[in-house]
């Protein structure tokens, strides 16, 4: 029997488990991936993800034929393209790994529709997580809503059965893998894509699963004191894996397992801890959508779509403002220039970005998630649509919605001497290490072209208080 393993979110060759269970289960394996048309068409000319996805695709076209295979690259919708090509080789089987996005369930459930209307079988297989849907429930068989029991449920699961993480070796059986034939067309340019390149190389950021070992053999050296780098934007404190988790281009298996291995030889030490609990957001957004497919689009509690947000030309001009970096928020400005310039932005900058922008300005969290949708390398509908729930409070977060960030205080906590500030506004560069997280109460030369505030920030806190009184009142 032959089988086509359908590549998508989970660009490796190791570790793989839908490439694992075709080899094992056929004769010859062919792989495919397919640059998704429904998808590209819809993205600017010039895109970092186009990039990372072109530059891992040909590490994987090159390890799968130094084992002996190839790999068959499209372009176009794989709703067509995946059945075509089941015909095209004549195989009995599709194998993949499961996504658990609306429109990636919609769009699988019509490729198996189409192969099983052809006599083919389609299976798919969870990859990306360690847990998923419906594994880790409550122990009256709930779904969980919040983040601390979910986790504590999930350490326990993982403790009573360690085998999840055991690796899906790839090379026994890779004399399976269906080889390249003789006329095999080359892989794509980006301009055959119909993509410019963007400055992804020129910031040295590693792609593909070479990139991603080494960011993780990197991070490695400093886990131990991730719990307290984390939070600081101007330190190396995170491990900078988001884009290889999105992509696939590393085994959640393998990295979780690296973890509980430290942690059992009494190593990592609370920084390791604190890491393998941020897999697990992961891993509980993807869950959240999962069960609630409700999220894309409105609020996780749906009383808080009943809060009327700043709309017409002057929310419009803020909602710019924030976009460009201009919102006399110095700690906010750098941020926004972060993303922009990098396709990445820290953490904590996330998070005080993303309640500036709700809690600040009135504007609606969609609006938000939706600039960073198209902005990040990292950009995953679960996580991001969850990290904005979480900060406009509509969401998954057991702390009530008057918790709003001070923009001025995180800036003086989190870059108390105003090094990241600096490295995206030089011209703060000039302001004392207090004066930089207000420069509105600095002497204007000192800031040269630096805009004054564009709200007031405890003006904003009441009028933010006095919006969200709504969801107390019964619809
Ligand atoms: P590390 O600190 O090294 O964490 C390791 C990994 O854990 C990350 O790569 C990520 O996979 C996961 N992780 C860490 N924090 C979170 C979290 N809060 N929620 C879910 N997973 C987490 N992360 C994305 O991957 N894609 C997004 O689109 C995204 N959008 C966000 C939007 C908002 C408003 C907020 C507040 C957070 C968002 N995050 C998102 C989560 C988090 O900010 C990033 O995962 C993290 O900054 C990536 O950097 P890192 O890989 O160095 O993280």
């Amino acid at each position: 029997t032959s089988s086509l393993v359908w590549l998508r979110r989970d660009l490796r060759v190791f570790d793989h488990v839908a490439l694992h269970q075709a080899l094992l289960e056929s004769d010859k394996v062919y792989c495919v991936f397919v640059y998704d048309t429904t998808i590209l068409d819809t993205l600017p000319r010039r895109d970092r993800r186009v990039d990372f996805i072109h530059a891992s695709i040909a590490e994987v076209a090159s390890e799968l034929e130094q084992m002996g295979g190839h790999l068959i690259v499209r372009h176009g919708d794989p709703v067509h393209e995946i059945p075509a090509l089941a015909a095209e080789l004549g195989v009995e089987a599709v194998f993949c790994n499961h996504d658990y996005e609306p429109q990636a369930i919609e769009r699988d459930a019509t490729v198996e529709r189409s192969l099983r209307a052809a006599g083919r079988q389609f299976a798919s297989y969870k990859d990306q997580v360690i847990f998923e849907k419906s594994e880790v429930l409550s122990q009256t068989g709930g779904v969980f809503s919040v983040f601390t029991p979910y986790k504590n449920a999930w350490l326990k699961k993982l403790a009573a059965d360690p085998s999840v993480l055991a690796p899906y070796n790839i090379e026994p059986h890779a004399a399976r893998l269906a080889p390249r034939p003789a006329h095999a067309p080359a892989l794509p340019t980006l301009a055959d894509l119909g993509f410019e390149p963007s400055n992804l190389s020129k910031l040295k950021i590693p792609t593909g699963m070479s990139g991603a070992s080494a960011l993780f053999e990197d991070f490695l050296s400093r886990i131990a004191d991730y719990n307290v780098a984390r939070d600081y934007p101007a330190v190396k404190g995170p491990s900078y894996l988001s884009v290889h988790f999105r992509f696939g281009t590393l085994s959640v298996r393998h990295l979780v397992r690296t973890i509980v291995d430290l942690q059992e030889r009494g190593a990592g030490g609370e920084g390791a801890a604190v890491w393998l609990s941020e897999l697990i957001w992961r891993e509980f957004y993807a869950m959240i959508l999962f069960h609630n497919p409700h999220v894309v689009g409105t609020s996780y509690k749906p009383a808080y779509d009943a809060i009327e947000w700043e709309t017409g030309p002057e929310a419009d001009q803020m909602f710019d403002a924030w976009c460009e970096g201009r919102t006399g928020y110095p700690l906010v400005d750098a941020a926004m220039l972060q993303i922009n310039q990098t396709g990445w932005m820290h953490n904590r900058l996330r998070m005080v970005v993303a309640s500036f922008l709700t809690k600040d300005l009135g504007i609606d969290w969609r609006r938000g998630e939706a600039y960073f949708a198209l902005h990040l390398n990292d950009f995953d509908l679960a996580s991001n649509n969850g990290g904005w729930q979480w900060a406009s409070s509509s969401g998954c977060d057991a702390q009530p919605y008057f918790r709003i960030f001070n923009p001025v205080s995180q800036s003086e906590k989190f870059d108390g001497e105003g090094k990241f500030i600096r490295r995206y506004l030089p011209q703060l560069k000039e302001l004392s290490n207090k004066e930089i997280h207000a420069p509105w109460l600095a002497p204007r030369l000192l800031a040269p072209g630096y805009p004054a505030p564009i709200v007031k920030h405890d003006e904003a806190r009441k009028r933010t208080l006095e919006r969200y009184e709504v969801v107390k009142k019964p619809s």
